[in-house]
């Protein structure tokens, strides 16, 4: 099918399929490490790139390429190379388009993992990052340097929601010479385009909402032909590529995307203006609200406000511990992106190994929790909040 003439639901359902000699419906799961040739000279033309083919799982195989040709349709993308999980699209990405010398600025705001990937790994490999605001892009600027070859930016944010300005970072990208990579990882692609918006690579967790039944790990990084051709070279040296089974489960995943964020989406809005009105809650991180700083921007550059709600409520740790303690139903775990909503205290959890004067110039106060927010029907996941809410 020629992807161009079809929207984004028909895509998520259709787009990548191959099918084998049995003219299978459904998109078949290949497990197998390696392929065969028909003679020795079919080898050599595989080996050597002149005939196109599978030749070992490393490097492809037929149930993750249909994979990456339905997301990098989702995605607009040229090309799409899955990984291992989502740290091992964003490392992919940097040994793929950065070489010792070469600097970094990345937002303040980015997923914990990223920030020690970057600070205690690739550092030791003589790339410098420079962490700045995701908001405010004068920072964005006062940190450039000839050697500056990758931006890299996540909106929105995890986990107070801050929106950056995809266009604007993309323009200081093109004109200094370097690269923008957005972590599309809240949104999706049923929500949010990054390439649409100039960016240069889009990178996911498909962990999170391309699977959004919480099963299994994997990612991806998406972007034209040529600079995917460094990061697909690391891959298939290096290893961390997905398995087949794990891809078979993202493309029945996709399927459901954009009527699975739309239902997350309208669930959060439904939840944010709720603990908006709620006498012990201080404040609501929703780009969906009017009330959020970016929320003009959060509804140019995204469809909806997303699945992610956090919020302050009053009397610090011990009034959110009690609220987190309280639900009978949600899950208390740091994940996200599931059909079931899960409930996390960031200061405790995902961002205590920051200082706390880190936590408190980062604006992650100790009353402040964060719902993923899932399937469930939107009257139970306000009654188990309330239960604790109204208690305090
Ligand atoms: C979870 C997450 C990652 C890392 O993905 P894994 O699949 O756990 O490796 C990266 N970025 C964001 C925004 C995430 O939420």
């Amino acid at each position: 099918m020629d992807n161009e003439d079809y929207d984004i639901e028909t895509l998520a359902v259709r787009a990548g399929i191959s099918r084998s000699q049995f003219n299978e419906h459904s998109e078949a799961l290949y497990l197998t490490s390696s392929f065969v040739f028909n003679n020795a000279a079919e080898a050599e033309a595989r080996f050597r790139g002149d005939q196109p083919g599978n030749i070992y799982a490393r490097f492809t195989n037929p149930t993750v390429t249909m994979f990456e040709q339905r997301l990098a349709a989702l995605e607009g993308a040229e090309r799409c190379v899955a990984t291992a999980s989502g740290m091992s699209a964003i490392l992919a990405t940097v040994m793929g388009l950065l070489s010792a010398g070469d600097h970094i600025i990345a937002s303040r705001s980015i997923f914990g993992s990223t920030v020690q990937l970057f600070n205690n790994i690739i550092g030791r490999f003589g790339v410098e990052t420079t962490f700045v605001s995701p908001t405010d892009i004068g920072e964005w600027q006062a940190a450039l340097r000839p050697n500056t070859k990758l931006f890299f930016v996540e909106s929105p944010s995890n986990p107070l929601t801050e929106v950056s300005d995809i266009s604007a970072l993309a323009a200081l990208a093109q004109q200094s010479g370097a690269r923008l990579a957005v972590d599309n990882c809240f949104c999706s692609p049923a929500l949010q385009r990054p390439l649409a918006l100039d960016a240069d690579i889009v990178i996911h967790s498909a962990t999170k909402y391309l699977d959004g039944q919480g099963r299994v790990l994997g990612g991806a990084v998406l972007g034209n032909h040529q600079l995917l051709e460094g990061v697909y070279g690391f891959l298939r040296t290096a290893g961390p590529t997905l398995s087949a089974f794990n891809a078979w489960i993202f493309l029945k995943g996709l399927e459901t995307l954009k009527l699975r964020m739309d239902a997350h989406s309208a669930s959060a809005l439904m939840l944010a203006q709720w603990l908006e009105a709620h006498p012990q809650v201080e404040r609501v991180y929703y780009p969906g609200l009017p009330s959020h700083p970016q929320h003009e921007l959060a509804m140019r550059q995204q469809r909806t406000g997303g699945g992610i709600v956090a919020f302050e409520v009053r009397g610090g740790k011990d009034a959110a511990w009690r609220v987190v303690d309280s639900t009978r139903m949600i899950s208390i775990t740091a994940n996200l992106g599931d059909a079931k909503t899960t409930i996390t205290h960031p200061s405790t959890t995902t961002h205590s190994r920051l200082t706390a004067e880190q936590r408190a110039s980062a604006g992650i106060r100790d009353g402040l929790l964060r719902v993923a927010v899932g399937l469930e029907s939107i009257r139970d996941i306000q009654n188990d909040l309330a239960r604790g809410l109204d208690a305090l």
